[in-house]
């Protein structure tokens, strides 16, 4: 019955999933506390009081008809405009609500831009590792994917070796920062560089590149370090933003894309996302949270948990002899799997009660990730498993 397409995504279909499902069958066998689920980057954290207070007042005061209708397919443009002025405050652009289309989170506002700039057979290239979801979404509109190799130890983009990527069919390049899996925050002069790439190859193939910054943990950084705001540094540049996992609302879909008036055929592209956004049968992103998140667009993001859990995760670890990239944001700790084959290092880990996720489900063998937006009870309990990991491969002399 289904098509030969989904079966194979089926197939190969997240590996992150199958080891959630996984970890709640642990929980049955062993209790919850006994098992350590580092697969999901589902926010332990919860919403912010603010948001809750927001639901209630918005469903007191505003009228039902309002809440629960239908609206253009971009969003209430209140809404679309309060977070263009909060972008303004923070990052000294200049949107205004035209610039903006709500979407149903990042998975949505990725999907509706990519149905917005491909073409059957445009490649769309992203960095190793990568979230895996972006080879789906690709192939939803007969894009290829196209990866750019990992760059150790450290992943942080190689320009040379980047360049090497590009064709005439490049459309789009996907940057992810604060990056999941890795932890890992470009910098300006990181971006700078990708973007002198970019410059170049569009004019040595006179074709229009876009750069989509995909970034639900724009907010979720460390030790101050700053993520630049890709607009102001190419304008060809869509910015995806959720608040899934800034405000903890993954199961709500709230997010937006942004669409600067820079960008080559604005006008076109802005009214591209937003019917994308209906025919791929969103239609609107769901209107109570629109409201909630314009009442929360400067709400204080809460990263201090996720910083303790970061901080024990990264020394216990580091400590037993395992090598790892520290993270500067987001809640993820990519480890090197101590043996090249990081799926039978899953396995073993598995047998502690330790649940991670294989790097190749990213886009790079060798590797483990490791979610930490968990309880720091969880992080510390699951340390012994580690250090008789650590045991059978001899890490501490
Ligand atoms: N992009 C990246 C890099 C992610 O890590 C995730 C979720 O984990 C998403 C997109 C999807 O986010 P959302 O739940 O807002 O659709």
């Amino acid at each position: 019955m289904i098509s030969e397409i989904i079966k194979d995504q089926i197939k190969k279909s997240s590996v992150i999933r199958q080891m959630f499902e996984e970890g709640a069958r642990l929980a049955k066998q062993y209790g919850k506390e006994n098992v350590f689920d580092f697969s999901l980057g589902n926010p332990n954290v919860p919403a912010p009081d603010s948001v809750n207070e927001s639901v209630k007042k918005i469903l007191d005061t505003e009228e039902s008809v309002k809440i629960h209708g239908y609206m253009n397919n971009a969003g209430f443009p209140e809404v679309r405009k309060k977070i263009a002025d909060s972008l303004n405050r923070r990052f000294n652009t200049g949107f205004d609500e035209t610039n903006i289309c709500m979407s149903t989170g990042a998975a949505g506002g990725m999907n509706a831009i990519l149905k917005a700039i491909l073409n059957p057979g445009d490649e769309v290239i992203v960095f190793a590792p990568y979230f895996g979801e972006y080879a789906n979404y690709v192939a939803n509109f007969g894009g290829t994917l196209v990866t750019v190799p990992p760059a150790l130890p450290e992943f942080r983009p190689d320009p040379e070796i980047f360049g090497e990527y590009f064709t005439e069919k490049t459309k789009a390049v996907i940057i992810n920062n604060p990056n999941n899996p890795t932890g890992v925050v470009y910098s300006e002069e990181d971006i700078k560089a990708i973007v002198s790439v970019i410059e170049e190859k569009k004019a040595q193939f006179g074709t229009d590149i876009c750069l989509i910054s995909d970034e639900p943990y724009r907010e979720l950084v460390y030790d101050g370090t700053e993520v630049p705001y890709l607009t102001k540094y190419y304008s060809d540049t869509f910015v995806c933003y959720s608040y899934s996992k800034s405000l903890s609302l993954p199961g709500e879909r709230i997010g937006y894309v942004v669409i600067p008036d820079e960008m080559t055929d604005a006008k076109d592209v802005k009214a591209a996302v937003s019917l994308a956004t209906r025919i791929l049968g969103f239609v609107n992103a769901p209107s109570l949270m629109q409201l909630v998140a314009a009442e929360n667009v400067d709400a204080e993001v809460n990263v201090s948990a996720y910083d303790k859990n970061r901080k024990a995760l990264y020394e216990g670890l580091t400590g037993l002899g395992f090598e790892c990239v520290e993270p500067e944001g987001a809640f993820y700790l990519f480890m090197k799997s101590p043996i090249d084959d990081d799926k039978t290092f899953c396995d073993m880990a598995k047998a502690e009660n330790i649940l991670l996720v294989p790097g190749s489900a990213f886009g790079c063998p060798g590797y483990v990730r490791i979610a930490y937006c968990v309880s720091y009870e969880t992080i510390v309990r699951s340390l012994p498993g580690f250090e008789k990991l650590s045991g059978v491969f001899g890490l501490v002399q």
